[in-house]
């Protein structure tokens, strides 16, 4: 579903992405580890078009995006929920998910999408007309990722999705991952401060150190490797 090879990313001098390769197979859980400052949000905003990489390439679903605007990549089918949310605040609920669909390829479908939000998110239906920024984190996360399922994407990455919320809305959010991936066939790309539980739901995974990719292989092995178990899991 997406291939990355040798991507280097810059800010000014300083890298940020050194060769980057790994691959996101098709219907997957993939979880992307790394200690701060690996790389992690650098490598997520290169694939969503967001930073551009000084070189190397990025593939998906069969369209080479490596230099694609966001625009484009989103229209592609591969949708981000960012890192802290990024709802727009003195927007309403259901304006902010609207603005999800206005990728061509959404566009007719906004209707139908937008029930599917309500079915998945009851909560959001009864808020729809509050204005974004004065809903809970949790709630905010919530249209974020229903955002994001506006655009009809086949491929979502999360980046910190757990991040500042309460534990049981932590176990909701995944629950909701969960459910994209099994009921929908959603392929996903997870960035998770919590690495035990994203390698537990992974099929597949890579650790980044320094923005290099020192790792790659299944969850499940990742979970059983000393060096990730002492570096990631305080084992
Ligand atoms: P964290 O888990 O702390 O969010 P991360 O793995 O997502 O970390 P990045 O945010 O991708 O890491 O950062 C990788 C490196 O790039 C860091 O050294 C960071 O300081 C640097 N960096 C990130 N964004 C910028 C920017 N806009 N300008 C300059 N340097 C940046």
């Amino acid at each position: 579903m997406l291939e990355i090879r040798d991507l280097d990313l810059f800010y000014g001098d300083a890298q940020a992405l050194a060769g980057v390769s790994f691959t996101v197979p098709d219907g997957s859980i993939t979880a992307i580890v790394g200690a701060n400052g690996a790389g992690k949000t650098s490598l997520i905003r290169a694939i969503a078009g967001m930073e551009k990489p000084r070189s190397g390439s990025i593939v998906f679903d069969g369209h080479d995006i490596t230099a694609k605007e966001s625009f484009e990549i989103c229209d592609l089918g591969l949708g981000q929920v960012a890192e802290g949310r990024q709802v727009f605040p003195t927007m309403s609920v259901q304006d902010n998910l609207e603005l999800g669909a206005m990728v061509p390829r959404a566009r007719a479908k906004a209707v139908q999408s937008l029930d599917r939000v309500w079915e998945m998110f009851p909560r959001l239906l009864e808020r729809r007309k509050q204005l974004a920024g004065t809903l809970s984190g949790g709630e905010q996360q919530m249209l974020a990722i229903g955002r994001c399922l506006m655009g009809l994407p086949k491929m979502i990455m999360f980046d910190e999705p757990s991040l500042g919320l309460s534990p049981a809305m932590v176990q909701e959010v995944f629950a909701i991952i969960r459910r994209l991936h099994e009921a929908d066939g959603m392929t996903v790309v997870l960035v998770e401060q919590n690495v035990a539980v994203s390698l537990h739901m992974a099929d597949h995974a890579c650790v980044l150190e320094n923005g290099h990719v020192v790792m790659e292989g299944r969850g499940a092995d990742l979970l059983g490797d000393d060096g990730v178990r002492a570096a990631y899991l305080g084992l």
